[in-house]
């Protein structure tokens, strides 16, 4: 389990803050995010990517999904890295560059999977906050606010209806998409369901994230309330009697 060596820092953080995302499938965090980092000037970090870099290499290896013993040794061997970059994050498994690889059905599944079993999330928490120790980031998940920078300056809980995120997701599929709307939603509610009822940092608000419910908003008006959210935070910390937990 080896740390992460290096990052490519294509921006260069206006304010050394960290900006926590957190929220279901497809309520928009990866936009919002990229819109962010952009908008403060930070690195834009996705978790989700590196959960599923690690269920690429357990599928490759043809390892049973639930045999936590097993992961847990594959993940002694396994080195995951991400690098940010302008639109999305690469993904480095092993020193292979597998970005392109990690987005279809099968792993976003396993990586849902992979991902209840505490020493995969303890390597992953550990990781992240190594990522995001010196501050300047935007970093998306499920348990940014809750877990892994539970003191961030700003944190948001990006939430949509479910029928609305899987119809978001399967617009994203292009024009002939395999499969029909219903699957998009019945994988993600899959996903939620096995997300949120997790032992081990469930996905959940945390208690001061401020929740962000994108049903009816058009994505410039998440985009622009989001930003609106961070820069409130930002003021209130820096004045007089504004105090950072
Ligand atoms: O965000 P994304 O859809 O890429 O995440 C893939 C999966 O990784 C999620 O369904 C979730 O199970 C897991 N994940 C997690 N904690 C994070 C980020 C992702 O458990 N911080």
């Amino acid at each position: 389990m080896s740390a992460v060596e290096s990052l490519s820092l294509p921006a260069s953080p206006a304010r050394k803050i960290i900006v926590a995302i957190d929220g279901p499938a497809g309520a928009g965090k990866s936009t919002v995010a990229r819109h962010l980092a952009r908008h403060f000037g930070l690195l834009n970090l996705e978790t989700g990517a590196m959960y599923r870099g690690f269920a690429l290499k357990a599928l490759r290896q043809a390892l049973p999904l639930d045999d936590s013993a097993g992961l847990e040794e594959l993940a002694g061997s396994t080195q995951i890295r991400l690098e940010a970059g302008d639109d999305e994050n690469r993904v480095l498994l092993d020193d292979e560059d597998v970005t392109g690889l990690i987005r279809n059905q099968t792993v976003t599944d396993a990586a849902s999977r992979v991902s209840v079993f505490p020493a995969i999330r303890a390597w992953m928490v550990h990781l992240q906050q190594e990522m995001g120790a010196g501050g300047g980031v935007v970093m998306e998940g499920r348990d940014i606010g809750t877990v892994v920078f539970p003191h961030a300056d700003a944190k948001i809980f990006l939430d949509a209806a479910p029928e609305v995120r899987g119809m978001r997701r399967f617009d994203q599929l292009g024009e002939k998409p395999a499969v029909q709307p219903e699957d998009v939603i019945r994988d993600l509610h899959a996903r939620d369901e096995r997300d949120r009822n997790r032992a081990d940092s469930p996905l959940k608000p945390a208690e001061d994230a401020v929740l962000l419910d994108s049903t009816n908003l058009s994505l410039e008006e998440v985009v622009t309330a989001a930003e609106e959210i961070v820069a409130a935070k930002l003021a209130h910390e820096s004045s007089p009697t504004g105090q950072k937990k």
